[in-house]
């Protein structure tokens, strides 16, 4: 059985394509709390996975076990959990909770817009902060651009990035919403951001990006449940039934 074992945060400004990008690669839409379905935008941290494949005989890139080019059979690489970041400007501190998390990231531009809006600038600095250096950047929406305003777009992208910790990034043009050079994305996903070498003997650790209460309002004390958390274990490993202590 695979686990995730890498995690890869989608960063960039709003409407740039973070959310439909997660959906292309997972198919998992990750706007699901009522607020943001109704506002139309991510708030908080989105999770969803996919596996990676390699075709066995034209050896493109896929999610899925039968090649989308060729049909053939497909071998499974590894498995990796996205982390849907919001690009709203209030919702920062989301964003940087979630890059603690994040072994590398996706930095999303979309190509019908002048580079850099300000969450694109506001993300790719967090990622300096928190020290991520794995990054791939995506052109998307190249489905609504003529090839001359996609060229000017790499060309801001290529300025913009010059002195931050993506200048020598690769940029990949896609289109999220017509799965568009996704297998290109997939490849530059597979050679830039590489599993993180973990050590399971290590004492566990791990990083908490959000947590919830699971008992009602009103729960008699006897009948208290516990709570549960999510995140990342950087370290060490975890076994049913085992005793924490939270530090
Ligand atoms: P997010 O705020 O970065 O998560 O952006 P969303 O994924 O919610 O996308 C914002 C809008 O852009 C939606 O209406 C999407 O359908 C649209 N969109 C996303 N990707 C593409 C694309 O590749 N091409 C086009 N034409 N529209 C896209
Ligand atoms: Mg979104």
């Amino acid at each position: 059985m695979l686990v995730p074992e890498v995690n890869i945060g989608l960063i960039g400004h709003v409407d740039h394509g973070k959310t439909s990008l997660t959906e292309a690669l997972s198919g998992k839409w990750t706007d699901t709390h009522s607020e943001e379905i109704k506002r139309g935008i991510s708030i908080r941290l989105g999770y969803a996975d996919a596996t990676f494949y390699k075709c066995n005989k034209c050896g493109g890139h896929t999610t899925t076990d039968k090649c989308m080019k060729c049909m053939h059979e497909c071998t499974p690489l590894r498995m990796v959990s996205f982390v849907d970041a919001p690009g709203h400007e209030t919702l920062m501190a989301t964003v940087l909770s979630g890059a603690s998390l994040m072994d590398g990231a996706i930095l999303l531009v979309a190509a019908n817009e002048k580079c850099p809006q300000s969450q694109t600038l506001e993300h790719i600095l967090a990622m300096d902060i928190v020290g991520i250096k794995n990054i791939v950047v995506v052109q998307n929406k190249i489905d609504i651009v003529t090839k001359e305003q996609a060229m000017q777009n790499y060309r801001q992208i290529k300025d913009f990035l010059k002195g931050t910790v993506a200048e020598n990034a690769p940029i990949i043009p896609i289109s999220a919403r017509k799965k568009i050079n996704i297998d290109m994305l997939i490849e530059a996903l597979e050679t830039s951001i590489p599993t993180p070498k973990r050590d399971p003997k290590k004492d566990a650790k791990m990083y908490i990006a959000r947590s919830f209460d699971v008992n009602k309002p009103g729960t008699s004390i006897e009948k208290l449940g516990g709570g549960i958390l999510g995140g990342s274990l950087v370290e060490g490993s975890l076994k049913i039934g085992e005793e924490i202590e939270i530090g």
